[in-house]
């Protein structure tokens, strides 16, 4: 996939309900962008999968759902009111605007090849609000940049009610916004975006045996997720590119057609988000260590990735464009698990009781997998619908039907049709799930 296919990605998400510009009727806001039908069905597959890989399946990590306003202070203990800073350059020739670590300043612009940079300045990414009635100063605070500090000011909280003792993780599904300078590429850098994150708390001699196991639980979720291995990567921080407080980083990365880029961080970050909360908070966080009889602060690895990165990178792996008898078919290659519809049920035509016979297989089908009726249109344009909607399995139900009570099932991706008998249409599609 080349660096303009991504542009056919963005059609594909348009033409087919999966993404919309935010306010297009407006002229756009920039990057942000609003989940559409399929979207928002696949969007919600991805979160599922998360929640089911890192809580429910799991003893020892439990979920939170964290207010997006907090405390000021929390952005002040945090660090970010001080430090959540990216440096930035203009090219005075062309306006174009880059985050210094992403760019070479003794390199021209790529956009209109000069060398003349303005001196690099910060900009703070937190969005600011304010609270109440009025403006005023007093009452400014931030819609939340991570979802990370609203898992640690409840730590006492979790720990005193959920039962759990050393080691033990909390997770956390949410939005959160940044004030990003540079944006594009689609929904990978957004101002408003959605996290999936847990902070396991561990004791400190465990730091390193628990990231190298968090790193590879995590590179297998986007395996299981159907991404392509050899498109995917496990990149160690160097030492320059840590945080002060954090002693090793990996990133998961996935080879977008604009290159390597993280979709998610897996960090030892010490005590330091929980020392910080020490230091400014009336209440302590600490945790009481039944086995050793005594009070500290564990030490935490932290799991932090994109929902919106994690859906770009399934739509972008997922698309193909083959030739088919001559013509073009666009096809997304999703794991069912992934898929936003994951059979649809096609009457062959609108007359001699096909439809009725589909909507019966339909219903069914139904009580357990998301399912799409389309009536409408040759069969031929309806499958290169949903060959370009992802949708793993069609069931055609046509004219031999009402002679052997039989219908077609087509797989998305050999196209290969075969005949199985109608009553028998779900459990066929089970025992092909259940090996997807
Ligand atoms: P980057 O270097 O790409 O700005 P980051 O290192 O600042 O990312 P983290 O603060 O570690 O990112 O956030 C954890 C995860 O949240 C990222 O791996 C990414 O998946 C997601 N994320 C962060 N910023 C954005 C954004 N602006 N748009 C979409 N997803 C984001």
């Amino acid at each position: 996939m080349d660096i303009k296919s991504i542009e056919k990605v963005v059609s594909l998400s348009k033409r087919r309900g999966f993404i919309f510009q935010s306010s297009e009727i407006y002229g756009g806001l920039a990057s942000t962008w609003d989940y559409g039908p399929l979207g928002v069905e696949m969007k919600n597959n991805i979160k599922n999968l998360w929640w089911q890989d890192i809580v429910t399946s799991r003893r020892n990590v439990v979920g939170m759902d964290a207010a997006i306003l907090m405390h000021p202070e929390v952005w002040k203990a945090s660090g970010h009111v001080q430090n959540f800073h990216d440096l930035k350059v203009d090219c005075k020739n062309c306006k174009a605007r880059y985050r210094v670590d992403h760019i070479d300043l003794s390199k021209p612009c790529v956009r209109c090849g000069k060398t003349d940079w303005t001196e690099p300045r910060q900009f703070n990414l937190m969005l600011k609000t304010s609270l109440g009635a009025t403006a005023d100063s007093d009452e400014v605070t931030y819609l939340r940049p991570e979802t990370a500090q609203g898992i640690f000011v409840n730590f006492n909280n979790v720990v005193n009610t959920a039962r759990q003792k050393l080691p033990f993780g909390i997770a956390q599904l949410g939005k959160a916004f940044r004030n990003e300078i540079t944006t594009g590429n689609f929904l990978f850098r957004t101002r408003e975006f959605e996290q999936m994150e847990m902070e396991f708390f561990i004791y400190a001699e465990d730091a390193k045996e628990q990231l190298e196991y968090w790193s590879q639980e995590r590179l297998n979720w986007y395996k299981k997720l159907g991404v392509r291995e050899d498109k995917l990567r496990l990149r160690p921080h160097d030492k320059n590119e840590l945080a002060h407080y954090s002693t090793a980083c990996y990133d998961i990365e996935y080879e977008f057609p604009f290159g390597w880029s993280e979709l998610e961080g897996i960090a030892d970050r010490g005590t330091y988000d929980l020392d910080q909360h020490n230091k400014f908070a009336k209440k302590k966080q600490i945790y009481f260590d039944q086995v050793n009889n005594q009070h500290f602060v564990p030490t935490v690895i932290e799991v932090s990735a994109g929902v919106d990165r994690a859906f770009l990178t399934c739509l972008v792996d997922a698309y193909r464009e083959e030739e088919v008898n001559g013509e073009q078919r666009v096809v997304l290659k999703l794991s069912p698990k992934v898929a936003p519809i994951t059979v649809a049920v096609f009457p062959l035509v609108k007359k001699d009781e096909l439809p009725e016979i589909a909507e019966k297989i339909f219903t069914e089908i139904q009580t357990e997998y998301s399912a799409f009726f389309d009536i409408g249109g040759s069969i031929g344009k309806r499958y290169r619908r949903q060959d370009e909607a992802g949708t793993p399995f069609g069931i055609t139900v046509d004219h031999q039907t009402l002679e052997d009570n039989t219908v077609t099932l087509r797989d998305r991706d050999t196209m290969e049709q075969v005949r199985i008998p109608a009553d028998k249409t779900l459990s066929e599609l089970k025992k092909r799930l259940q090996n997807a």
